[in-house]
């Protein structure tokens, strides 16, 4: 197959769609254009490993293999507008670029605070320099406001915390991580964050945001006041869709896509943290992830239907999160269950069942030190994509093996 792909978004999406086109035998010119300077790099090392320093950018791909793959890499570039008649996209330096198939794949970015934008020390966290602006201003004798319980603040007070900064979340539901984890493991992670000394304020609302000098100073509408020298908000992300609604493309929280990745224009398609999309194992609700391996999955799939080898994205939402030595891990949807069944693990480990009505299992999710419950959770997966309904007392138990439970 021969023409032009372009692909919108030089993320984790966009490179491995790239990639994948060349592996499938795409012989026309594919053309990945990112607002990024950096070549597509990784994001979840970025409130881990890269601001502990352990790791500096994890770029998805050599520059060798963008060369021997011919595929054109242009960075810092933005696509300002679509032209879906012409088929042709803008660009930011002026140019204009026509296609056979067009891929948005923008990701999405921090939600910010009102009022907070030109305050210089309160910052988000999404892109290598932003993780670069946190890691030069923690450490030893610092203080690090983290505005929001969610995974990424939680990470990244694990990190901070791990190089000595004396850390607060400040959180405005009940609990942690309130939008995507069951209460129980929400509660192992807040423990284990309270034990390694980070303040953990829930209910708390914030009255007013202000910097004096170098100084961020936060009220809480409780009259508490925090004073730090750096405060990070994490209080979710945004897809950018923008160039998809000038284009008048359907959007639904996200670019909206069929199972197919197509959007509602046939040479336009859609993938990772952008676009909506019918979950296949939960009868076609639609859903927006943010979540890494939907984000490379999806790519793989859109490079594949934009061949035109039909292929049907059907995967099972799957998100993990380290924090500390810690290991959460989520399959499937828990809000989509009725029930929970527990089962620990000799090693202290813990897993829940997440049940529906009819027995059927809809989710797992599980928390433990490494990889402890990776295996376990995989299986899951399976058994989630398989509908499986298991006995409720064969998941309690920790001798009875996941794997025999698929082959029944
Ligand atoms: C700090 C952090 C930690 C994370 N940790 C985990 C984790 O532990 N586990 C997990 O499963 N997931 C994690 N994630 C989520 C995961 O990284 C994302 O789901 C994934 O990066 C999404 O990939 P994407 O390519 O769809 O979007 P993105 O990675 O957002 O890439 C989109 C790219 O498109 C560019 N772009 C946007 N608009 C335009 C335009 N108009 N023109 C050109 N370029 C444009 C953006 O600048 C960006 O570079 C984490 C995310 C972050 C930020």
């Amino acid at each position: 197959m021969t023409g032009t792909i372009i692909i919108a978004g030089a993320g984790l999406c966009g490179a491995r769609a790239a990639f994948s086109l060349r592996e499938r035998g795409y012989e026309g010119r594919i053309v990945l254009i990112g607002r990024e300077r950096h070549a597509p790099y990784d994001r979840p090392p970025l409130s881990k490993q890269t601001i502990d320093g352990l790791q500096s950018i994890q770029h998805i791909a050599e520059d060798e293999n963008y060369r021997t793959s011919r595929i054109e890499h242009m960075g810092g570039v933005d696509v300002i507008a679509i032209d879906r008649h012409r088929r042709a996209v803008s660009l930011s330096d002026g140019r204009t670029l026509p296609y056979d198939k067009l891929l948005l794949a923008t990701g999405a970015r921090p939600r910010v605070l009102p009022g907070a934008e030109s305050l210089t020390n309160v910052l988000t966290l999404r892109s290598f320099d932003d993780a670069m602006k946190i890691r030069d201003r923690i450490g030893v004798n610092r203080s690090l406001a983290i505005i929001g319980g969610g995974f990424i603040g939680l990470e990244l007070a694990a990190t901070a915390r791990q190089l000595g900064t004396s850390v607060t979340v400040i959180e405005s539901l009940p609990r942690l991580m309130a939008r995507a984890v069951p209460a129980e493991i929400a509660s192992i992670v807040q423990a284990r964050h309270q034990q390694e000394g980070v303040e953990v304020l829930l209910n708390a609302s914030i009255a007013s945001l202000g910097q004096d000098d170098d100084r961020v100073r936060i009220r809480l509408t409780d009259g508490k006041e925090i004073d730090a020298d750096l405060a990070v908000v994490g209080i979710g992300a945004i897809p950018n869709t923008e160039l998809a609604e000038a284009a008048e493309l359907a959007v639904d929280n996200g670019i909206a896509v069929d199972a197919f990745m197509r959007t509602s224009d046939a040479n336009i398609f859609a993938a990772g943290d952008c676009c909506s999309f019918p979950l296949q194992a939960y009868d076609g609700s639609r859903l927006r992830l943010e979540s890494w391996r939907c984000a490379q999955d999806q790519g793989i799939t859109a490079a594949a239907n934009m061949m035109e080898i039909a292929t049907e994205y059907d995967g099972i939402p799957w998100f993990w999160s380290d924090q500390y030595d810690l290991t959460l891990q989520i399959a499937g949807l828990p809000s989509h269950a009725t029930e929970t069944v527990r089962r620990e693990l000799p090693d202290g480990s813990l897993l829940l069942f997440h049940l529906d009505a009819r027995g059927r299992l809809m989710a797992a999710s599980g928390i433990g030190r490494g990889n402890a419950i990776g295996r376990e959770i995989r299986l899951c997966e399976m058994l989630i994509s398989a509908k499986a309904h298991p006995r409720r007392e064969d998941l309690a138990s920790p001798s009875t093996r996941l794997k025999s439970l698929l082959a029944a």
